[in-house]
């Protein structure tokens, strides 16, 4: 089995202070290819310089739009420059977050835009956040004239949400949430959606799958959520695997 585990946070040191040890774990558990999503200047860096030191690991690298009140020139400018690094393969984690509001939306909204631009400018794909936003976010991505090609990280959106996600030619990607046992209107959502839209990830160290719900979750555990998508797709877990590896490989230019 080659799972792709295209969201993690290796690069959050209070939880992974050495990712070598989850790295290696990863390995043997079936997961060659990470995507260590940056969510600021530091953790960008950071996440390049695990991608540097690994093979099948690789970088994003953007400003999380919970720290928009820290977006202007010079950020713009240190990101574009780690965005060059050879293993940066795209920008993010930006998006919409009005959960926990810490700017106001109108301020996320000009964050988000402008690297939407910076994305498109290098020819990077860009990695997606959205919580309790949907309806700005997709308003937003449908109002571009050229967007980047998009991959909606962790999705929470409705089967309305996911249908426009979709016309834009984005990808899906889903992680613990579809094995928590009350999420039966996410996984009926994921069973309908085209199986070339799908990919996995473990957003770690947050939400583990089960039965590790509430501990730190690590790219490991990633075969416990495509486990559950097999089920719902009735196939073999390798065949899931592969396919979800496949469109991560595609949308990412690895292929
Ligand atoms: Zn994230």
């Amino acid at each position: 089995m080659r799972l792709f585990d295209t969201h993690c946070h290796l690069n959050l040191a209070d939880a992974f202070p050495d990712p070598a040890e989850a790295i290696e774990a990863a390995y043997e558990a079936g997961v060659s290819r990470l995507l260590v999503v940056g969510i600021d200047v530091e953790t960008s860096r950071r996440a390049l310089e695990i991608a540097d030191r690994w093979e099948g690991v690789y970088a994003a690298v953007g400003l999380h739009p919970t720290e928009a009140p820290r977006w202007n020139r010079a950020a713009a400018r240190e990101l574009c420059e780690l965005a060059r690094h050879p293993k940066a393969i795209a920008w993010g984690e930006i998006g919409l977050d009005y959960h926990w509001m810490t700017s106001p939306a109108e301020v996320q909204r000009e964050c988000l835009l402008e690297q939407l631009h910076l994305a498109s400018d290098l020819e990077l794909p860009a990695v997606l956040h959205c919580r309790d936003a949907h309806a700005d976010l997709l308003r937003l991505l449908e109002s571009l004239d050229e967007p980047p090609p998009l991959l909606l990280h962790c999705f929470s959106g409705g089967p309305d949400d996911a249908r426009r996600a979709v016309a834009l030619g984005a990808l899906l990607g889903f992680d613990g949430p579809l094995t928590y046992r009350r999420n039966r209107d996410l996984r009926e959502l994921v069973a309908s959606l085209p199986r070339e839209r799908v990919v996995l990830e473990t957003d770690s160290p947050y939400l583990a799958p089960e039965p590790h719900r509430g501990k730190q979750n690590r790219p490991s555990l990633l075969p416990l959520i495509n486990q559950t998508l097999a089920a719902l797709w009735r196939v073999d877990p390798g065949e899931s695997a592969a396919r979800t590896t496949a469109n991560a490989e595609r949308f990412f230019g690895l292929a």
